[in-house]
């Protein structure tokens, strides 16, 4: 596509733009997987037709509310990006297109308010408190609000921190208040293969939440956060950073994006990119040998977007599952996202709920023992529709390795 940027875009966004712009050709097969264009049919509210609308804007072009609200509708799920053939990395355009749309257009003062007050929420540290009251005053909720409570978290021990080797996990926002199991299943595995998880002080969220919710600034100072409080312990040895939600993990590949404009921070940000890590690529290269056949081995396995398009880990944890004994069945669609996608569905509840719906009935059509997933959004969001919670796939690992010592 030709493109006639304006000088308003300028640096490395503007070579984002460009590259992307001039990459895409106009076919539209990235409509096919796009999880809000299924749901509506519109052309605007599917990837060809979003970057149609950056492309006019970051030409310098009118913009409109209609504009933003296509925009704002993308789950940034990234399926789109799977399914082109012409290799546009569509998120990435996203951030430099979104930015000048919000720019010509900005959102009303509701709309800003409610955005700040769910990166309050999502960010304080009283979340864990707040989730565990919700669930006490569940049966008392109104529908809508007994759906955003968080499921009761599993076991939370740790082991000791008695290995040479180290890897350090990625702390997280509403994970380590609504989750903490996540991470404490992560170490309690790695600790039986001489693996020491640890957390840095200091650091906490990737960034992600706010990231996404129109805070960019608020994004990068928690990323040098991070970087400030993980570059000693990397220095000293850690081999990877670890992030046992996909969505947090797939945020902190995009550090370098975030501070692309950051002369002090941004090679660091590069570097740290390459030493981020799921569990599963961790997990799947250990000895692993099985000693207790599953208790429930019928299950079905949740993909978050985050772990399919963005880290393209897709089918890794089936795998390793099936190779743990497990016998992982079919899920229909799996590459559609759940409509969870961060904050996306406290935003736009009405598709949110479509999505979930539809992929709680695909993941659950088998008759499953149970339903495993990887990121912490998918986990809160799929529980409240699913007949019974979902669990971190790292628990099922957990289930039949031989006893810790
Ligand atoms: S599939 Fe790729 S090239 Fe085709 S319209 Fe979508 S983004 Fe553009
Ligand atoms: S990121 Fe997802 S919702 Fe957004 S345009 Fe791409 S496929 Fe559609």
């Amino acid at each position: 596509m030709r493109t006639r940027l304006s000088d308003a875009v300028a640096g490395e966004a503007r070579q984002v733009a460009e590259t992307a712009l001039r990459a895409c050709v106009h076919c539209g097969m990235c409509n096919a997987t796009c999880p809000t264009y299924q749901l509506t049919g519109e052309e605007l509210m599917g990837p060809r037709g979003r970057i149609y609308l950056m492309k006019q804007a970051l030409e310098g072009e009118p913009v409109s509310d209609l504009t933003r609200e296509a925009l704002d509708a993308c789950l940034g799920c990234r399926a789109c990006e799977t399914t082109c053939p012409s290799g546009v990395e569509y998120h990435r355009l996203f951030e430099v297109g979104h930015a000048a749309i919000l720019e010509a257009a900005p959102r009303p003062a509701g709309a800003r308010r409610v955005r700040a007050a769910i990166r309050a929420l999502a960010l304080s540290p009283a979340f864990g408190a707040l989730a565990a009251l919700g669930r006490g005053l569940k049966p008392l909720l109104p529908r809508p609000l007994k759906d955003k409570v968080p499921p009761a978290p599993g076991r939370t021990d740790r082991p000791a921190i008695r290995h040479a080797r180290r890897m350090v996990l990625l702390t997280g926002c509403v994970q380590s208040g609504a989750a903490a199991h996540f991470n404490a299943a992560a170490a309690r595995i790695l600790d039986r293969y001489g693996i020491s998880l640890v957390e840095a002080p200091g650091a906490g969220c990737c960034g992600a939440v706010p990231g996404h919710l129109d805070a960019r600034e608020q994004a990068r100072s928690l990323a040098r956060r991070n970087l400030d409080a993980w570059a000693p312990l990397l220095n000293d040895g850690a081999e990877a950073v670890l992030a046992t939600s996909s969505g947090c993990g797939a945020y902190l590949h995009d550090y370098p994006d975030l501070l692309r404009d950051d002369p002090a921070y941004r090679d660091l940000a590069r570097r740290l990119a390459e030493r981020v890590r799921d569990p599963v690529e961790v997990i799947e290269a250990l000895p692993l040998e099985a000693v207790a056949p599953p208790a429930r081995p019928r299950i079905a396995v949740h993909e978050p977007c985050s772990l399919q398009h963005g880290l393209r880990l897709s089918g890794r944890i089936p795998a390793l599952l099936r190779r743990l004994g497990y016998e992982p069945l079919p899920v229909a669609d799996g590459h559609l996202c759940c409509g969870s996608a961060g904050a996306w569905s406290l935003l736009h509840p009405d598709m949110a709920g479509r999505l979930r719906d539809a992929r709680v009935a695909a993941l659950t059509a088998g008759g499953p023992d149970a339903v495993f997933t990887a990121n912490i959004g998918c986990w809160m969001h799929l529980s409240a529709g699913a007949p019974a919670p979902l669990r971190h796939w790292l628990e099922a690992v957990e289930e039949v390795l031989p006893p810790a010592r």
